[in-house]
């Protein structure tokens, strides 16, 4: 505990509900965990998000993180807690929580004002200064960030992202940090920390399916790299999440090859062809037979595996309507794209969404896609498909300003853009 504390503050702390305190930090009802006079949160100060391991005490007013190398480890009271979480002065607490006007609504005004006018430049010391004041506040760090992508600084675009996300993740509101690795995902298509944690939030929202699709990028990644003990214990969490998916079966496999451990790979291989039969993909489970009978030539239970694949019937078309649906409403969103790329004039219309096939932004995102195979190109295309409803829905539930939804759509139709034109330039042509 700090000597430094005053009797005011002590009393001050005496006053406080812990509770409130922490949905006045911004916790979600669903990110805490109570029991008695216990809370447990996903501590902010170490950024945790696998386990509750900052707990606050309601009845001593005090907290501490489990973590040893956590720097809120040794804990204290819920006013440092909280000038702590706020990067702000122990004297600044009570004003700050008991203040009438947020000390950097102000600036947030003006900035927004100046962007409307088009004054860009302008309006980035304000941004940056009003963050500098409230660090935690996630909108206006998100602003931010669309406004360093406008200015063409994608890097700090990108670092704000990363941030926001994190701390709108240990706060609980996974929905935003959905949105957010969204975006990620269009800036930095390749970068495995995104798909990672993309992967763990898709978890912790029970989409297994998607969470699995993230993965893959992962295990690919560390296969690249000869990681492959790291690329098996991706596979087995992949496993884990759905042990019924074949493609991670078929994953694992190419790890276990890949180290040596022949039979076992076989096995897995067996085991994700057979897999692949029972959802009736019988192209993927041949596929996954011919590939095992490679290796053991003579295998009684691959011979009757590639038999039993040959002789079924490929599944009808295994989409429900409403991903048919979805499918459609992007095909025809993408066509339209491109109708008005060809007839678009060059010159930057202010109220409109169009951009030209060389856009900067455009030319920027293929840069980014450069050397992806076709496998993960159609891993981003179900993405982006996936992505499109939530897009409209987060996006234009008013979250975000006018402005800075312009910034977020355009770079999302960019990034279409290129990987149309990507698609085409490496000659796939698959409508996937
Ligand atoms: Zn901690």
């Amino acid at each position: 505990m700090n000597d430094s504390l005053t009797e005011e503050l002590r009393q001050l702390n005496a006053e406080l509900d812990g509770l409130w305190l922490l949905r006045k930090m911004g916790f979600t009802d669903e990110a805490m965990y109570q029991e008695e006079n216990i809370i447990r949160v996903f501590c902010p100060i170490h950024k945790d998000l696998v386990r509750k391991s900052l707990i606050v005490d309601l009845e001593k007013k005090e907290f501490s993180c489990q973590y040893a190398q956590c720097d809120a480890h040794a804990g204290g009271l819920l006013v440092e807690l909280y000038a702590r979480f706020m990067d702000i002065e122990l004297g600044q607490v009570r004003e700050h929580l008991f203040g009438e006007e947020a000390p950097d609504k102000e600036l947030i005004q003006k900035a927004d004002a100046l962007i409307q006018e088009g004054k860009l430049y302008e309006a980035l010391p304000l941004l940056e200064k009003a963050l500098k004041i409230s660090p935690r506040n996630c909108i206006t760090r998100c602003k931010l960030a669309a406004l360093y992508l406008e200015l063409g600084k994608r890097q700090q675009g990108i670092q704000e992202y990363f941030r926001a996300a994190e701390d709108y993740g240990v706060l609980g509101e996974l929905q935003k940090t959905l949105g957010i690795y969204n975006i990620l995902i269009i800036l930095s298509p390749v970068d495995i920390k995104v798909h990672k944690r993309l992967a763990y939030l898709y978890s912790r929202l029970g989409e297994c399916h998607e969470a699995v699709e993230q993965l893959k990028w992962v295990v690919n990644k560390l296969l690249q790299d000869n990681q492959l003990k790291k690329a098996m214990e991706e596979c087995q969490e992949m496993i884990a999440l759905d042990p019924t998916e074949p493609s991670s079966h078929q994953i694992l496999a190419r790890v276990l090859i890949k180290s040596g451990q022949m039979v076992e790979g076989v096995a897995a291989l067996e085991l994700s062809g057979n897999l692949y039969l029972k959802r009736r993909e019988k192209t993927e489970a041949e596929k996954v037979a011919r590939e095992a009978l490679r290796y053991v030539p003579n295998s009684p239970t691959l011979q009757d595996l590639l038999a039993r694949a040959r002789a079924s019937e490929e599944s009808e078309i295994a989409k429900d309507s409403a991903e048919m649906a979805k499918e459609a409403e992007f095909a025809d969103w993408v066509k339209d794209l491109e109708e008005s790329i060809s007839v678009a004039a060059p010159v930057q219309k202010p109220d409109t969404t169009e951009i030209s096939a060389t856009d900067r932004r455009v030319l920027l995102c293929k840069k980014s896609l450069k050397g992806i195979d076709k496998e993960h190109l159609v891993s981003l295309h179900k993405h982006l498909v996936n992505m499109f409803s939530e897009v409209k829905q987060t996006y234009e539930g008013g979250l975000l300003e006018k402005w800075e939804l312009k910034i977020v759509k355009e770079f999302y139709k960019a990034f279409c853009i290129a990987l149309e034109q990507y698609k085409k330039e490496q000659g796939i042509t698959t409508n996937f």
